[in-house]
């Protein structure tokens, strides 16, 4: 059996362990970064990097193998009205995303990770390996002993890291389920789709269309649930009807195949339910349940708190823990503290939320909403110009937090994400199953 100790044991190789791996092993670190797959593998996503991905892979000099620019997006409501939100440039991001499949974007990110000096390892992080009562590092399902004065769980939305380390508060958590496929078809603007079953009956989700990297088209259903994960299957369920829907409205050519290469996953959603860090064991991207609830973007979040992760590592090896939980509040706490409980009212109320579809979709509110509603819903008001469109944003920010100050979520945040010092080895509850 091998044994081996680094600085930093990270789990999971997405973007959030990668983006960890490389910001510690460019300062040296001695960093052991393992994942359960080989890659290059998939992942089920809608390919679309946010703005903030794409200046944090531009501030790291890493370039992308292709991809596709992308700005504005159309949001499409439940009665088929469509509003253009568009995409400016801030002060401290691009005014555009890229779609790129998750194969190639994963893997050159992996790539960079291990050229920077990470040590890959392929294999799943299995039994916890303790010391001094402290996490340790983990025994992968082959035998080998990885461990580490730092954990990094980057093991995405169904994190064995959390679970492990008694991280989630399982009764908390928002979880999201969506599932994708490819299209041989091409398609000129991102769209996302407020969808009614049946009038005034929302889908308690969105679907989307995207451009593709290769000319083709990403589409995809997403549905938000709370804490209880049995409604996920309604995704899968409902996805035939869903690509109906997108013909009806034109998206879809009638002479196009059928999609390919259908891919289901989890997101956790609006950092509610997980404690991100205590003592030496630190949960980024998806583990820590950084996805936007309202429209899904997690990738971005998920390089970010990586490259935070690390820099509370380096920067405060004595107490990483409250550094990072710090950093996550400052950058995240704002919105997704709104975010969250706008996800939570809405959930089990279809005919509040075709209201409010049609409602920001209609005519006169869609057109006055949109630069605001793009800036405020992809989280890019800090770092704004200031504009009519970023005031709108902030207008809302203010509103939705004067709504939202006495939520659950709120409560939640105060008493748990900004106060928490509770000893490693001391569960809230059972965390969600493991991948
Ligand atoms: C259908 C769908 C569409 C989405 N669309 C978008 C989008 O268009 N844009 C966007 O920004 N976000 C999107 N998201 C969210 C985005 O995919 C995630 O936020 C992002 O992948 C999070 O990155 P991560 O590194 O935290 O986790 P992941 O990308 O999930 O990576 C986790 C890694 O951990 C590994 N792992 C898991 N368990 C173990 C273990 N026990 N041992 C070792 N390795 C392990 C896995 O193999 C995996 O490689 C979408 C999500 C879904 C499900």
């Amino acid at each position: 059996m091998s044994r081996v100790r680094f600085d930093v044991l990270i789990v999971g190789s997405g973007p959030a362990g990668s983006f960890a791996a490389l910001t510690l092993a460019r300062q040296g670190a001695r960093v052991a970064l393992l994942d359960k797959a080989a890659f290059p593998r998939d992942k089920a996503c809608g390919d679309l990097v946010g703005p903030r991905g794409i200046q944090m892979l531009t501030d790291i000099g890493h370039s992308l193998p292709g991809g596709l620019n992308v700005g504005d997006m159309i949001v499409v409501g439940p009665t088929g009205r469509r509003v253009r939100l568009p995409s400016a440039a801030g002060h401290t991001y691009p005014g555009h995303g890229i779609t790129i499949t998750r194969v190639a974007f994963d893997a050159s990110l992996q790539n960079a990770a291990v050229e920077a000096g990470a040590i890959l390892f392929t294999g799943r992080a299995d039994r916890p390996l303790e010391a001094d009562g402290r996490l340790d590092g983990f025994q992968t399902a082959d035998g080998r002993e990885l461990r580490a004065d730092f954990v990094i769980g980057a093991d995405g939305a169904t994190s064995h890291v959390a679970a492990t380390a008694g991280l989630v508060e399982a009764d908390k958590v928002l979880w999201g389920f969506a599932v994708r496929a490819y299209l041989n078809q091409p398609v000129e603007l991102p769209a996302i789709v407020l969808w009614e079953q049946r009038r005034w009956r929302a889908f308690p989700g969105y679907g989307w269309i995207f451009p593709a990297a290769d000319g083709g088209a990403n589409v995809g259903l997403g549905i938000a649930m709370r804490s209880n994960r049995s409604e996920g299957a309604g995704a899968v369920r409902m996805l035939p009807a869903f690509l109906d829907h997108l013909r009806a409205l034109g998206f879809i050519d009638r002479a196009t195949p059928e999609p390919s290469r259908r891919l289901g996953g989890w997101l956790k959603m609006g950092m509610i339910g997980t404690t991100p860090a205590r003592d030496r064991t630190l949960l980024v991207g998806d583990a820590a349940g950084l996805v936007n609830p309202l429209q899904g973007e997690g990738i971005s979040q998920a390089m970010g708190s990586g490259k935070a992760a690390a820099n509370a590592i380096l920067r405060a090896p004595g107490n990483p823990a409250d550094l990072y939980r710090t950093t996550l509040a400052s950058a995240h706490l704002p919105y997704q503290r709104i975010a969250g409980a706008v996800h939570a009212a809405l959930v089990g109320r279809p005919t509040a939320v075709a209201a409010a579809g049609r409602a920001i979709t209609s005519p006169g509110i869609g057109a006055a909403l949109a630069g605001g509603w793009s800036i405020f819903w992809n989280e890019l008001l800090d770092g704004a110009p200031t504009s009519r469109e970023r005031t709108v944003a902030a207008a809302v920010t203010s509103l939705g937090d004067r709504l939202t100050v006495r939520s659950h979520t709120a409560r939640w945040f105060a008493d748990v994400l900004l106060e928490d010092n509770s000893p490693i080895g001391s569960p809230r509850s059972a965390g969600p199953p493991a991948n």
